[in-house]
């Protein structure tokens, strides 16, 4: 299962595309995309490989330079299209890909239902990313503080990145447990699992280590934070050898 994000000034859904090319190697079962133009959250994923979704992607525009996308390996739900990442929030604000298991995602989930909550998928992911809005809501917090809260109550593993439509100029990486890489380059920045998808646009490279969550936003330096306690990390940048 693999993870590309991209925030920058090129179009994105070549670069995810690609990238996530790169990541077959590490295995999936479903492909998906989530791109965003300026007005629009655009989705496509499907069951396969990522040349069905290349195939399935002709149904949507996929102009922005804003994107997510994810190769799934599945663990909770069976493999098909609607189980596939990237999983949309119930108020159609919040994206997220996830690579792991969220593993009390049930009294999670039977909680976000007496609230009021919906679910499409039988994936532990989709619970997340609502549990993410619920908390953003109560609170009425930005993306990263409510990423922060969210899964400190929760028990697993991840590599996550997520986008909030209403604050569409970041995304908000964490990891623990699965790989996560970001590439910094000129005023963009990359997410994936390992360096592989960015290598040819840039050679600084942060690694996250675990229970560290990172806030990606254009025009801003690279912001990284320990999800336990909020304390900020000096970015450790690698130049990567080509
Ligand atoms: N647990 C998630 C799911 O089954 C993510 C699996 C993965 O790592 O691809 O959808």
């Amino acid at each position: 299962c693999g993870i590309v994000g991209y925030i920058g000034h090129r179009e994105a859904y070549p670069i995810i595309i690609k990238g996530l090319k790169r990541l077959e190697y590490r295995g999936y079962d479903s492909a998906g995309v989530m791109l965003y133009d300026g007005d629009n959250l655009k989705l496509s994923k499907t069951k396969g490989k990522v040349s069905d979704l290349e195939e399935r992607a002709k149904q949507i525009t996929t102009n922005g330079t804003i994107g997510i996308g994810h190769t799934r390996w599945a663990t909770h739900g069976v493999p098909n299209d609607i189980n596939s990442h990237p999983h949309i929030s119930n108020s159609g604000n919040l994206a997220i890909i996830h690579n792991g298991i969220i593993e009390n995602y049930e009294p999670l989930k039977k909680e976000l239902i007496k609230r009021g909550y919906t679910f499409q998928s039988d994936t532990d992911t989709e619970v997340l990313v609502n549990l993410i809005e619920e908390v953003q809501k109560k609170e009425n917090l930005k993306l990263g503080k409510a990423v922060q809260i969210a899964l400190n109550q929760v028990v697993g593993a991840y590599a996550i990145a997520v986008f909030d439509k209403q604050n569409p100029d970041e995304i908000v990486a964490a990891r623990l447990g699965s790989p996560l890489a970001i590439g910094v380059g000129e005023d963009e920045f990359f997410i994936a699992s390992d360096a592989s998808p960015f290598i040819e646009y840039t050679s600084n490279a942060v690694y996250l280590e675990d229970e560290e969550m990172a806030i990606v936003r254009l025009h801003k330096p690279l912001k990284i934070r320990k999800i336990k306690d909020d304390t900020l990390v000096d970015p450790y940048v690698q130049e990567l050898q080509l």
